[in-house]
């Protein structure tokens, strides 16, 4: 290709995904949109720049600003997330993983976590971080009704492995677990607890989950755009005042793991943190009702929506079941909702044993469609397009006009300092 079309044809389909997502109805967990301000700070000159090292000590000159904002953002985050010590570094929540387990763990060390198959995440496993950290992985059982781990089974795993670190968190996530009974069976054996809230960071925040740090984690992890409605990025965070654990966070993130550590991405990090303080619990709290309002809606639509005995979920997610286990037919029911111009995606759910092929489930969120100002009417409007999708089998052509003229009238960022589009610099 030549040059300059290619480089054109970058920007033609950055724009087609952006219409792309403006004009659906955006259901991803993991994925929110920015703010103006947020944008603003990382297409910025900091793109380009240096600061290894921490305020005041830095290997490089020309670091005084990023200084300030550097400073102005671990303070920041010592409030938003309650804690006495904050690394904001991170470029990613898989990154922070890798720090903290470099930081808690050598190799050779044994880890407990939950397993990809019950909804822990990929860096939990052997192929990821806790394989390249050299761990001996050990996986707790599970209560697939509850979705959480079997706590007295765990428990007891737990004393009789003697692992080094016990691991909590999900990417699956509907419900808190009971973390402290299961930290104190970790530090009955000398193991430290590590909570990964990558997804469920801002509802942590915001005062509308589990609050780990204070059930006895020593250690969180998170990324910075799931439920927390920052740019791409993580946290690194801890409530404890030990100086040389501190010490060993900081020195894991560099220089053990990053280098530059985006800057760009940091200031505007420290934007959605100030977003976060003047908006967080009510954007936390508008993120949860509308899940329980789309987990109700779609159960009386007549789907299969997972934990209805447990008020279907108490995060941003919801997960429902379109067919037998490994009859793929979460994969289906994910192609023909895109078609219609509902963005989700297929989830293993229990039984299920083929991740690519086999998924009978969906998992949706609703951080994003919350951030554009849905409500908990919407979320029934919305089981509504997904009732005609999959249910009535209607013309996914008609289907998609609707929902595009729908999400016309949700096109503002909301719980944010500076009002703006949602989908900006799109024709
Ligand atoms: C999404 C996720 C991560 C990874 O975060 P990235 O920012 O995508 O690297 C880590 N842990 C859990 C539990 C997650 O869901």
């Amino acid at each position: 290709m030549d040059p300059r079309e290619q480089a054109l044809a970058v920007q033609d389909a950055i724009n087609a995904s952006g219409r792309h997502y403006r004009d659906s109805i955006p259901m991803i967990a993991s994925e929110n949109i920015i703010s103006p301000l947020v944008s603003r700070a990382i297409n910025s000159d900091l793109h380009g720049r240096y600061a290894e090292g921490l305020p005041g000590k830095r290997y490089y000159q020309g670091c005084d600003d990023f200084d300030t904002i550097e400073s102005i953002g671990i303070e920041s985050a010592k409030r938003v997330f309650n804690c006495k010590f904050a690394n904001i570094q991170s470029t990613s929540g898989t990154v922070s993983n890798m720090a903290a387990l470099k930081a808690l763990t050598k190799p050779g060390d044994t880890i407990t976590a939950v397993s990809t198959a019950d909804g822990g995440h990929i860096s939990h496993h052997p192929m990821g971080a806790v394989g390249m950290r050299g761990l001996n992985l050990v996986t707790y059982p599970w209560n697939e009704e509850r979705m959480e781990p079997d706590v007295d089974a765990a428990c007891a795993l737990i004393r009789q492995e003697e692992p080094e670190l016990c691991l909590f968190g999900q990417s699956v996530i509907l419900f808190p677990i009971p973390m402290q009974e299961l930290a104190d069976a970790a530090h009955e054996v000398g193991a430290r607890v590590m909570y990964d809230g990558a997804h469920v960071l801002g509802l942590i925040a915001g005062g509308q989950f589990q609050d780990p740090l204070r059930e006895g984690a020593d250690v969180m992890t998170g990324s910075s755009h799931k439920t927390f409605p920052g740019p791409q990025g993580g946290f690194l965070l801890s409530d404890s005042d030990d100086e040389p654990l501190q010490k060993k966070l900081n020195n894991a993130i560099f220089p053990g793991v990053c280098s530059s550590y985006h800057l760009h991405h940091v200031a505007g990090k420290v934007v959605a943190m100030a977003e976060f303080e003047a908006f967080g619990k009510e954007y936390a709290r508008d993120i949860v009702a509308n899940a329980k309002s789309l987990g109700e809606a779609l159960a009386s639509e007549g789907f299969d929506v997972l934990a209805e005995e447990r008020g279907f979920t108490s995060s941003h997610q919801v997960l429902t079941r379109h067919g037998a286990p490994d009859s793929g037919a979460g994969r289906k029911a994910a192609q023909i909702l895109e078609e219609c111009g509902i963005i989700t995606n297929m989830n293993m759910l229990p039984g299920d044993t083929k991740a690519m092929s086999g998924p009978s489930g969906l998992r949706l969120g609703t951080p994003e469609l919350t951030r554009v100002g849905m409500g908990v009417d919407e979320m029934k409007d919305i089981a509504k397009f997904f009732a005609r999708a999959l249910i009535k089998q209607e013309e996914s052509s008609q289907v998609r006009e609707d929902v595009t003229a729908f999400k016309s009238r949700y096109q503002k960022v909301h719980y944010s300092i500076e009002k703006g589009p949602a989908y900006p610099n799109l024709d």
